[in-house]
Parts: structure tokens; sequence; C-alpha cells
């Protein structure tokens, strides 16, 4: 890339030192090998190019420490090749030689760049070391003062000023492939208070941690967010005090942004040890995308701060958008994802339950833990909105392991309260992202080892997708779960594909028939006849049917009378709060139109 900012290796070993020499004359690479031979300790690799263009290739590779160049080369001149290969970034330096002596070429050459301009005539061995040892070094030299003006001395990253140059770069390349970058503007949220209270060295181990893990984490990030493996590279930088900066480049949309902030906030998240402290800190994120938010450096900084302090006021550890790249929708699910992740922190969620009842005798057999989400300004937000979002962010695990954990801590309560029969069974709904976790079974037995409950008193509600998806595994864990008490439920059955032959290899107790077959079983005799089908199929198999959603009398007495064994639905309770369902069932309530049938 053109006007990059390289550096050298400064760690070169000066006791071995590779050399290129480019020249189309044989008998002068004989030579200066020869020469470079003399030198004491054999310290010189010596290499030959002959052409422009093989030398050319030879040098994108950046394998040497320096390079000597011919004047004369066919229709080129060593200047020339001078020239293209800065442009390339080549970083080593270049040393030119020529036949004989001239004062404009010798000008030239040094206002081109060269390192050093000599004469074959006048070349000793002596003389070329010296030559080729003092160039090195004062590429060091120049080097560790560019390091001092372009990175950060605690934490090694590229600083404001190279931030800077690396981010108008991106620009122009953007520009150029009509492409989306990203500027995501990183704030510690808690830095102050940690340096006032901790030593000003450990502040300083704090920053050089972050550092460390966001520039691992965007290293390794480059092939998530990237379109295309374009040769223009992502950047950490620090701009100072507590603020870090993340450029994305190419990436495929603002979800990519978004994928990125979340991983970095879990990060920065994860607990620093530092010097015997263990130390927890989360981060702000704003970001501003190019080109929507902003097409030049000023603009695109500015608002990527802008959307920082948003991400501030919106309580801390999370990331906002500058608002320009966002439409409604997108800006909606993101937020939702954001606010989500805060309140499984912020235990957000509340559990109602709704009962099952079995149809012959019109008992309770057991309750269904519903979550919903007691969101602080939307109110209560049902399970249809966001379990989607938390599936497919993964945050289902967190909200499902809460869900578990609440609603065998009440089952404990009620039992002891002497609600209900013993055992009691509440049935939880696990996800397929859930269900792929390793350490399900280990969760699933500490909760029951922690609230005490034995046998049945969990029933775990897995969908038809589930099952099929890893049918062995599926069928070991469940072979576990079995094993452990704890009772298996298939849930929204006929919605997926699975046949009775299928459904014979899972150890199930019973299956929910999905309430859409429900709905119109009066109306229609198509789903009159799958609902039959399924219960005798069912009972053949041993399995105990449940039908949902089930509204009306008429529904009910069809189930009825087809063998149904037990009911879910409006028609005798809708979803209720703990304190609802204690009163219902020390009310001791029979379903209404049971009575009649
Ligand atoms: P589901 O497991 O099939 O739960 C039954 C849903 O049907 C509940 O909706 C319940 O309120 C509703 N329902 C019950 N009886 C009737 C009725 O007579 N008529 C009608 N129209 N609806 C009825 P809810 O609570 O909104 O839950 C929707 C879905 O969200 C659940 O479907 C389940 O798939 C998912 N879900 C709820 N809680 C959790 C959870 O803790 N974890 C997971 N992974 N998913 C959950
Ligand atoms: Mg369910
Ligand atoms: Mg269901």
């Amino acid at each position: 890339m053109a006007n990059e900012i390289i550096i050298m290796n400064t760690n070169l070993n000066m006791s071995r030192i590779k050399v290129l020499l480019v020249d189309d004359d044989e008998d002068d690479y004989i030579f200066t090998r020869d020469l470079l031979s003399e030198v004491e300790g054999k310290i010189y690799e010596v290499n030959w190019e002959k052409s422009y263009a093989a030398a050319l290739e030879a040098i994108s590779h950046k394998q040497y420490d320096i390079y000597l160049f011919d004047y004369r080369l066919g229709e080129h001149t060593g200047l020339d090749l001078l020239r293209e290969a800065l442009k390339a970034g080549c970083t080593a330096p270049i040393i030119l030689i020529t036949g004989q002596g001239d004062h404009e070429v010798d000008i030239a050459a040094m206002n081109a760049g060269a390192a050093d301009y000599l004469y074959k005539g006048e070349m000793t061995a002596n003389l070329l070391d010296r030559s080729i040892r003092y160039a090195i070094r004062h590429k060091m030299a120049e080097d560790s003062i560019l390091r001092m003006a372009y990175y950060d001395s605690l934490t090694g990253l590229p600083n404001r000023a190279l931030f800077n140059d690396r981010l108008k770069q991106t620009l122009a390349h953007s520009e150029r492939y009509s492409s989306t970058s990203a500027v995501m503007f990183i704030d510690l949220d808690n830095f102050k208070r940690i340096n006032d209270t901790l030593e000003h060295r450990v502040g300083d181990l704090l920053l050089m941690g972050v550092a460390k893990r966001l520039s691992a984490y965007i290293r390794s990030s480059d092939t998530v967010a990237r379109q295309s493996p374009q040769t223009i590279t992502n950047t950490v930088a620090r701009l100072g005090g507590d603020e870090f900066i993340v450029l994305l480049t190419e990436i495929e949309s603002m979800q990519n942004a978004a994928t990125v902030s979340n991983r970095i906030l879990n990060i920065i998240s994860q607990p620093f040890t530092l010097d015997n402290h263990e130390v927890h800190v989360t981060a702000s994120i704003g970001i501003a995308l190019y080109p929507s938010d902003g097409t030049d450096t000023d603009s695109l900084l500015k608002n990527a701060d802008t959307a920082m302090y948003h991400a501030k006021e919106h309580g801390k550890n999370n990331f906002q958008f500058y608002k320009h790249s966002m439409n409604a929708s997108a800006l909606e699910r993101l937020t939702m994802e954001n606010d989500l992740r805060r309140a499984i922190d912020r235990e957000e969620f509340v559990l109602y339950y709704q009962p099952r009842v079995d149809i012959l005798s019109g008992k309770i057999s057991g309750l269904e833990a519903l979550v919903r989400w007691q969101h602080p300004q939307k109110g209560l937000v049902s399970p249809m909105e966001f379990i989607p979002v938390a599936e497919e962010t993964g945050l289902i695990v967190p909200i499902g392991e809460w869900v578990l954990k609440a609603a065998c801590r009440q089952n404990q309560e009620w039992q002891k309260a002497g609600l209900l029969h013993m055992p009691l069974t509440i049935s939880v709904n696990i996800s397929g992202h859930q269900f792929r976790q390793e350490n399900l079974i280990k969760i699933i037995e500490k909760v029951l080892g922690d609230y005490g409950l034995g046998q049945g008193c969990l029933e775990i509600e897995i969908t038809e997708s589930v099952v099929m998806k890893n049918a062995d595994t599926t069928i070991s864990m469940m072979n576990e779960l079995k094993k452990m008490g704890v009772r298996l439920s298939m849930d929204d059955f006929g919605t997926g594909y699975s046949s009775f032959s299928y459904l014979k290899r899972f150890p199930l107790d019973n299956i929910k028939i999905d309430r859409s077959f429900i709905n119109d079983i009066t109306e229609k005799n198509e789903d009159k006849a799958i609902v039959r089908a399924i219960i005798a199929m069912a009972h053949n198999l041993q399995l105990t049917v449940i039908a949902e959603g089930v509204e009306t009398g008429q529904q009910l007495a069809l189930l009825k009378e087809m063998g149904c064994d037990e009911m879910q639905g409006y028609l005798f309770s809708r979803p209720l709060t703990s304190d609802g369902i204690y009163q219902l069932c020390t009310e001791k309530r029979e379903i209404p139109a049971l009575k009649n049938l």
C-alpha cells in the first residue's frame, strides 16, 4: 500500500545480513559477492537477480536486509527500480552502484531515498561493508523515531497520527471499491475509578491488557468481518487515556460491526488479573460507518465519538451506531440485542406458569414455565419477540439457564408450601442452541441438586427440529436426562417433519400437539383426522398426549372423545404469575367446561 508507515524489523541480527544484488552483468555479481566474502566473520549472504521484473518480485517478499542496485539495468535504470521498490513498500535500505561517478545521478539517488551511492571503481570490501552497516544502522534509527512518532509507547498500538493515516488510506480504498468500513470508538467505563483507587501502575497494566486483547481479537476477526481477501487490514489504535479505536475495513453489513462490538464488549468484560488484583472493567462503543455516517476522517471520528456518548448515556457496557446509518427495523433488532444483554445482567425476566390439566379428572397435572421480559420502558415483552433474537445471538444460553434455575427454585418453594401434589412437575422450554451446549446436562444436574428436586419434578420441552438436527447426540443426551429423573416432552408436535417410526428412537414421555391443529379442530375435518391419528399412534408408543391451545368447550369435548390425555389452554387458564398460580391452586378450580361434558 502506498505511503504506509512501515517499520523495518529492528531485531535485525547484524551478524547475518542478507543482501540482494540487482545487476544485469554476471561478472559484476561475482565481483561484489567475492568482495563481501572477504569481510571478516562471513556475515554476508549474497543473492543475485538479473532482471528488473525479477528484482521487483524478489523485493515484494521482503526477505532481504539490504539491496544493491546497479545503475544500468537494460532499458531501465537502478534509479527507476529504487523508486518502484519504495512505492511497493520496500522497507530495507537500498544502495545504488554505478560504473563511473556522476554527481547528478548521486544527487538524484539521494533525493529518491537511496541510502548511499557507490562507484564500482572505488569499491573495496571495507568500503562496501561500511556502507551497508551504516545504511542499516541509519534505517534502524529512523525507524525508532518513526516508532515514537506513530506508536503509543505504553501499549505498542498505533497512535492517533498513524490511525488517521490508515483511516485516510482506507477511505480512499473504500471509495474506489465501493465498500463499507466502520470506525469504532471504544471508551472504558470505569477506568478513572480504577486508576484512582488502585495504583497508576495497575491502570497502566489494565490499558496494556485491554490493548493486548483487542489486537489479538481484531487480528483473528479479520476473516469474520471481511468481504474479500483484499490487502487492506483492520487496525486497533489507542487515542490516549482509556480511549481506543478500531477500524474495520471492507465489512459486508452493519451487522458485522455489531457482531464485532458485541465480542469486544465481551472480551473486555472478562476479569483481568493485574498485580494480584482482580479488575473488572466494561466499555462503551460508538460506531460510525463509511459512507453513510461520513466520507472523511474528521466526520467519521466525530460521529463515532457522538455515538459512544450515546452508549454511555444508555447505561454503559453497550454499543451504539451513529443514528444515520440505521433503518428503523435494524435499529430495533440491534437495540433489542443490546438491551437483552443488559437484561441478563439485571435479571429483568419473569416466569409465568400455565397449568396443564388431566382431561379425565380435571386435575392440574403440571405447569409450563413461560418466560417474559420485564422491559424497563416497554413493559412485559412476549417470548415470541425476544426468543428468536436470543437464539440468533446465543444469549438464549444464559437466559435459558436463568429460566431453569428460577423454575426449579419456584418448584421447591411450592412443594415446601404443600401446594399441589407431589411431585409437582414444571416444564421448561429448551431451545436448540441450549441443547447443543455440552454442559447442559451438568447445569441441569446442579440445579436439581441445589433445589433438592427428585424424580419427575422437571420436564424438558424440546421441539422436533432440535431432535431431528443431531439425532444421535440428542438421543444420548436425552438418555442421560432420563437417568436423572427428568421427563421429556416434544413440543409443538406436528409442525416439524417427524415420522412416528423416527419418534420411537427417542426416550420421550409425552408429546404436545401444536396449537395450530387444535385451533380449527371442530371445523376442519382434515385437522380432526390428523389429531386423531397422532393420538392413536402416540398411545401405541406409550406416550401421553397433551393438546395445546384449547380455548373452547367444543374443542375439549372433541379431544376427550378422541382419547387425548391432557390439555393446556386459555379455556382452563392463561399463563399466570406465581401468585396467580398459588391462588388458582388454593381455589382448587376445575376445568369449567368439563362439568358439562
Ligand atoms: P410453547 O412452548 O408452545 O408455549 C405455549 C404458548 O402458547 C405460550 O405462549 C402460551 O401462552 C400460548 N398459549 C397457551 N394456551 C393458549 C391458548 O389457549 N390460546 C392461544 N392463542 N395461545 C395459548 P408464550 O408464553 O407467548 O410462549 C411462546 C413460545 O415462546 C413458547 O411456545 C416457547 O416456544 C417459547 N418460550 C417461552 N418461554 C420460553 C423459555 O423459557 N425458553 C425457551 N427456549 N423458549 C420459551
Ligand atoms: Mg412449550
Ligand atoms: Mg408448544
